[in-house]
């Protein structure tokens, strides 16, 4: 998967990083002391978020409020425990603490969303003023000694009478107090939380750079030369944005075409276009995005970080990141690293002499290929091999057809039945789509989500992610609800939307990380859902959904892959050849995944930011290492490396690499049942259920997993699956 296309699932809020428990997301509250007052939609906490009726004016009121409104509450709680001599419950702290915060991480958390999904100057203003007060008021949480102290009192006392997830949520909450800094003393406190402050500023402004220089370049073209290989779909969408640009006579035709950096522009671009200057025009673009504007922003994040893991005791950042983590040590994440280079090298080297050879049979006369040659000739070479073009795919993945596959593939795999409710929630924007999720055997509704498709790069960010709305609390008596955000390709003259493949993944990858939230038994929200996830434990569920996109019972079996105009299923030779192609330059695919993970491993272990080498330095002695082809002298692809600058993913990134371990050795319980054996499938996806989708943050990862598939993970799955073995 390429970068930016896989899943950003966290939007970079600041509520997350520094929350008390494991991670308390963005879960919003239904029941709080100020409901009943609340004319202001963002602090209506009784229902779903009044999209219709929020605005950018209701932000700062409403933070102001519920911020207000917390300190109140906070400053009681901890006036109780302080002095409370005795006992003290769980349910005096955790709970208390559930309904405190539920009302601050409603508003914020639906601010966080639309900057994602709806952005506009006055928003970012609104978030930008009330950032810093939000972050102050999370540390004074997940520093506060009189929780901390309580927490640890119920743990010490052998907490007799809680179950597995309350236990962990409490030794959680130790952990995380102590790396938010609980035990510092007042002076390193202070610096430990104005250092946060700075981190949390950057992390938006680094996102927003990004934003901004993808938007602020294009190609606007008008001579057909320059386009010629693009497919239609993709010259509709050109002449489409050309349009919306103040080009009123453009056509996908006749142009003008304007071509961009978000995704669904250009990576057909990148594949298609035959001129290749213009490839090598937008290539350069892409990877010099904000190259300016945050450079000086990577480096004062790196440094910041590690003086944040000073203050701990920590020798790195890393070594702060791998606590909260289901590897025990950098050193582990190290070995799978260099166990996978070991065999993913050899395989890419081995693809891209294989590439050049065939670029020049085919009349490439420059020798040696460029990156901005890559992905032309391989999807050339792909074309051959495999004797079709993904845009002859587009046809048989519309979306309302791959819904109806993926909702058929919940039901047959985890018994709930996912039904369209449109209208019964307000959205913000008019192709968002609502859904319910009910349990297929006793009909109760287990929870609802919203979908929204299609890219609008004017406003939304790239990329894919589950977002929580709601998160599962039997305290505040709320079910979960989610936000699947996709950028795919938008419906273009009159047809609906023909997803590329790698949509459709992408589509199965979030709706995965949605049923994990979703599907939880948990009742207590700080270990609901993906809530107390270890991160690289948190792509499971995503990843081992996209196996379906390669099962026959589930292209076929569902009606999800028919064409969408004489609704023929997808013929079984180009499904036959689609599922080869799936381990096509896999050692050239694992390679860039493990040169990202390493170079993020490498700048938050290792380097020295008060040095004289700059990040880049390190990013070009790392791909010497794992790319087979160097980067461009002037590559700054960190400048837009938002996972790990401005999303929670620093020293964090191999966790798709791990998780993938887990997902593909996951996927292989079913392939070891049959995959044709629908009671078998019934029964193992039940186990999945049960074990990886119900048990949340409530248990420790490896056990969960040994809950599942009744021993350790190993990476055989995973290498065979890429044919790598
Ligand atoms: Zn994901």
């Amino acid at each position: 998967m390429l970068f930016l296309a896989t899943c950003s699932w966290a939007p970079a809020f600041s509520m997350k990083a520094s929350s008390r428990v494991a991670r308390v997301w963005l879960r919003g509250g239904a029941t709080t002391t100020m409901q009943a007052t609340a004319t202001n939609p963002l602090q209506d906490f009784q229902a779903l978020p009044r999209f219709d009726t929020i605005s950018s004016a209701d932000v700062k009121p409403a933070l102001e409020a519920v911020l207000s409104n917390l300190d109140t509450e906070f400053g009681a709680l901890e006036d109780k425990l302080s002095k409370d001599g005795g006992e003290v419950q769980y349910a005096d702290v955790m709970e208390a603490l559930e309904k405190i915060e539920a009302p601050v991480e409603y508003s914020w958390g639906v601010v966080g969303h639309l900057m994602g999904v709806a952005d506009s100057d006055e928003l970012r203003a609104a978030h930008m003023e009330m950032q810093p007060k939000v972050v102050q008021t999370t540390s004074k949480l997940s520093q506060s000694g009189a929780v901390f102290g309580a927490v640890k009192k119920i743990v010490d006392s052998g907490a007799a009478g809680l179950d597995e997830a309350q236990m962990r949520i409490l030794t959680s909450s130790l952990q995380s107090m102590q790396l938010s800094g609980v035990a510092l003393d007042a002076e390193k406190k202070e610096e430990f939380n104005a250092n946060k402050l700075k981190l949390a500023e950057l992390s938006t402004r680094f996102s927003n750079h990004v934003l901004d220089a993808t938007k602020a370049f294009s190609l606007l073209i008008s001579d057909k030369a320059q386009v010629e290989g693009l497919p239609a779909s993709a010259l509709a969408l050109a002449a489409d944005r050309a349009k919306a640009d103040g080009e009123a006579e453009a056509t996908a035709e006749a142009g003008p075409w304007k071509l961009g950096l978000d995704m669904p522009s250009y990576l057909p671009s990148m594949k298609f276009v035959k001129d290749r200057a213009v490839r090598e025009q937008l290539y350069r673009a892409f990877v010099t995005r904000a190259g300016e504007e945050n450079a000086p922003l990577i480096k004062q994040i790196l440094t910041l970080k590690q003086q944040q893991a000073a203050l701990l005791g920590y020798e790195s950042y890393a070594d702060v990141s791998i606590q909260r983590k289901m590897a025990d040590s950098v050193g582990a994440v190290d070995e799978l690293t260099e166990m996978l280079r070991a065999k993913a090298l050899p395989a890419a080297e081995k693809e891209l002499d294989e590439l050049t050879t065939f670029a020049n049979e085919k009349g490439f006369d420059g020798g040696a290929l460029e990156l901005w040659d890559l992905p032309f000739w391989s999807e050339r070479l792909s074309e051959e091999r495999f004797g079709f073009e993904e845009e002859e795919l587009r046809p048989y993945f519309a979306l309302p057809s791959v819904l109806d596959g993926l909702f058929g593939l919940c039901n047959r795999l985890f018994g709930v039945n996912v039904v369209p409710a449109d209208g019964e929630a307000e959205v913000w924007h008019k192709d968002v789509r609502y859904f319910k999720v009910l349990d297929a055997q006793s009909d109760e509704m287990l929870a609802s989500f919203f979908l929204d498709p299609y890219a609008r790069p004017e406003n939304k960010r790239g990329g894919a992610w589950m977002g929580v709305c709601l998160g599962r609390s039997a305290v505040l008596a709320r079910k979960p609800v989610a936000y699947l955000t996709c950028n795919g390709s938008p419906p273009v003259d009159g047809k609906p939307s023909l997803m590329t493949f790698n949509e459709v993944t992408t589509l199965f990858h979030e709706a995965g990380h949605g049923l994990q939230h979703m599907l939880t038994k948990v009742p207590h929200a700080p270990a609901a859902g993906i809530n107390g996830v270890e991160w690289d434990a948190v792509e499971l569920p995503s990843q081992f959904m996209e196996n379906f996109c390669y099962d026959a019972a589930t292209i076929y079996g569902t009606g999800m892959a028919k064409h969408y105009e004489t609704g023929e299923p997808l013929p079984r030779e180009l499904f036959d050849k689609l599922c080869e192609q799936k381990t096509f330059q896999a050692g050239l695919g694992m390679l860039r995944q493990l040169y990202f993970g390493s170079l993020d491993m490498e700048l938050h272990a290792q380097y020295d930011p008060s040095g004289d080498e700059t990040p880049f330095d390190v990013q070009k002695r790392v791909a010497s290492r794992f790319t087979v082809l160097p980067p461009l002298e002037e590559d700054r692809f960190l400048c837009a490396f938002g996972h790990i600058f401005a999303g929670g993913y620093s020293a964090g990134y191999y966790s798709y690499k791990w998780a993938e371990v887990l997902s593909a050795d996951a996927f292989a319980a079913f392939e070891e049942a049959g995959l044709d054996d629908e009671d078998k499938v019934r029964e193992v996806g039940k186990r999945f259920r049960d074990t990886v989708l119900a048990l949340g943050g409530g248990r420790h990862p490896s056990d969960v997993y040994r809950d599942f598939r009744g021993r350790d993970p190993s990476p055989d799955a995973l290498l065979r699956h890429s044919g790598l073995l």
